[in-house]
């Protein structure tokens, strides 16, 4: 069943026609990649989703509700959160605060403290850690917690903007495996990556977008293994 759907999405900045007419679907239970470049307008087509940036035409259906336009608050709370790139925690919040932060729409300790305990099961680093500044964090503890802030919404669809940027192959290893497990136990993921190799190895379906238009889609295995694909992004 189609859970979220993009028809014909034309987003601008300014006069820069960054999304040309992209039109996407993510099933329930999916994990979904958008793979391409620098500047190929991934990360808009996510920021279109969540309502950050405002489509100039096209329609986007989330669960059977059409939700262009919505802001970026109620597309939260309908379910939709957004771990935008360059894992934007707060850094002079500690890690409890802003696992907290994820959680603002719910009101009831008990259940933030259980959806705390589900977090700390995918990443038990962060329980160690709770009373440190976000900021002091490593590069590869700030992307879980900003995993983890989201999770605290519990979310039926989980967008990851470049999850593995600038973090070491190990760390992105363990970020893909925990993607994986969260798949697993029911939640659709729409997962943007320069790394296309790793991602495409966990996606379900892929999208290839280049110059802000889909030019290509399929299974993600089809995808690892297409000609173009590898002499584009997996050279
Ligand atoms: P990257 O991985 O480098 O972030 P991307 O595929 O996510 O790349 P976008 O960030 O979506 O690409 O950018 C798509 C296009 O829109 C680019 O040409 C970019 O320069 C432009 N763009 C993005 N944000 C803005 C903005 N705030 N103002 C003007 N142009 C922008």
């Amino acid at each position: 069943m189609s859970l979220l759907r993009l028809e014909d999405i034309n987003t601008f900045y300014g006069g820069i026609h960054a999304l040309k007419g992209v039109s996407l679907e993510v099933n329930e239970g999916e994990i979904v990649t958008l793979i391409g470049s620098n500047g190929a307008g991934k990360s808009t087509t996510l920021k279109t989703i969540s309502g950050q940036v405002k489509p100039k035409s096209g329609k986007i259906v989330y669960n059977g509700k059409d939700i262009t336009n919505t802001p970026p608050h109620v597309t939260a709370l309908t379910g939709i959160a957004h771990v935008p790139e360059g894992r934007r925690i707060f850094p002079r919040l500690t890690v409890k605060e802003n696992l907290e932060m994820g959680a603002f729409s719910v009101r009831d300790k008990r259940v933030i403290e259980e959806r705390m305990e589900r977090v700390f099961h995918y990443f038990p680093r962060i329980k160690e850690r709770l009373q440190q500044k976000g900021g002091t964090m490593s590069g590869g503890e700030q992307q879980m917690l900003a995993i983890g802030r989201a999770l605290m919404m519990q979310p039926k669809l989980l967008m990851l903007d470049e999850p593995s940027m600038g973090l070491a192959p190990i760390i992105v290893e363990q970020i893909f495996e925990i993607i994986k497990e969260l798949n697993e136990e029911g939640m659709t993921i729409l997962l943007v990556e320069q790394n296309a190799f790793q991602a495409l190895q966990i996606a379900h379906r892929g999208y290839v977008i280049q110059t802000g238009e889909i030019v290509m889609s399929g299974l993600g295995k089809e995808l690892l293994v297409n000609e173009q694909v590898r002499e584009a992004y997996l050279a």
